[in-house]
C-alpha cells in the first residue's frame, strides 16, 4: 500500500471546513529550494509508519473526524494512491488531496475518488523547471490544473509565496491565470504545514 513518512492525527486548515487527518505520503519527483518537507521527498525511503497501523487509527477516530488528506511529499507519485482512497472512502471518510500536479494521468484515476483538492501552483507554468530542477514539470502541472478544473471536485488553487514567485510579476501572472478559470488563489507563507518527524 502506501509509504507514509508521517501522520497529523487532527487539523482543522489542511481541508478548508472539515476536520481531518493528514497522511504525508514519501516521495516527490521534484526539488523546489523551498520544499519544507525535505525528509519525505526520497521515494526509496521506505515509510515510517506501517498501512495497517494507520488503518487501524482511522477505524477508531471513525465518526470524530470528517476528512482524511492524502499530502506530502507528492501523493500521486504512488502506484497504491487510488487503492489507498478507495479503501479510506469505504470507511466513510471524505477524501481531499494536496497536490503539485506531477503525475496528471494518476490524478485522472484520483479524481473519482476526491471529494477535494488543493492543488499547488508554483510559478507561471513557463517558469516551472527553475523551481523544480524538473524539465517539462510546468506542462505535467498544466495538465493536473487542466483535469482538476473541468472535473466537478471541488477545488483550491494556492501558492507558496516564495522570493521567486514575487520576481517579476510572476505572481501576479499566476493570479490573472487563476481568475480567469473563476477561481481565488489562496496565498501561503514559507513553511506552512510540515509534516511532523516521526
Ligand atoms: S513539489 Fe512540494 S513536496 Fe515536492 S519538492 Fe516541491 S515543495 Fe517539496
Amino acid at each position: 500500500m502506501l509509504s507514509i513518512g508521517g501522520l497529523t492525527p487532527f487539523t482543522t486548515i489542511d481541508y478548508p471546513g472539515k476536520l481531518a487527518a493528514v497522511l504525508f505520503c514519501q516521495g516527490c519527483p521534484w526539488r523546489c529550494g523551498y520544499c519544507h518537507n525535505q525528509h519525505l521527498l526520497d521515494a526509496g525511503q521506505s515509510g515510517t509508519m506501517a498501512w495497517d497501523e494507520i488503518m487501524a487509527f482511522l477505524h477508531h477516530r471513525r465518526g470524530l473526524l470528517d476528512g482524511v488528506v492524502f499530502s506530502g511529499g507528492e501523493p500521486t507519485l504512488q502506484a497504491g494512491l487510488v487503492a489507498a482512497l478507495t479503501e479510506v472512502r469505504q470507511m466513510g471518510y471524505l477524501t481531499g488531496l494536496h497536490t503539485a500536479g506531477p503525475y496528471p494521468d494518476r490524478l485522472a484515476a484520483c479524481l473519482p475518488l476526491l471529494n477535494w483538492v488543493g492543488m499547488d501552483l508554483k510559478a507561471p507554468f513557463e517558469c516551472y523547471d527553475a523551481i523544480t530542477g524538473v524539465r517539462g514539470s510546468g506542462r505535467a502541472a498544466a495538465r493536473s490544473a487542466e483535469l482538476v478544473r473541468l472535473s466537478s471536485v471541488p477545488r483550491q488553487f494556492r501558492t507558496t509565496l516564495a522570493p521567486f514567485l514575487r520576481a517579476e510579476c510572476r505572481l501576479d501572472k499566476v493570479q490573472q491565470l487563476v481568475a480567469k478559470w473563476g477561481d481565488e488563489l489562496v496565498l501561503q507563507e514559507l513553511q506552512t504545514t510540515t509534516a511532523p518527524a516521526q
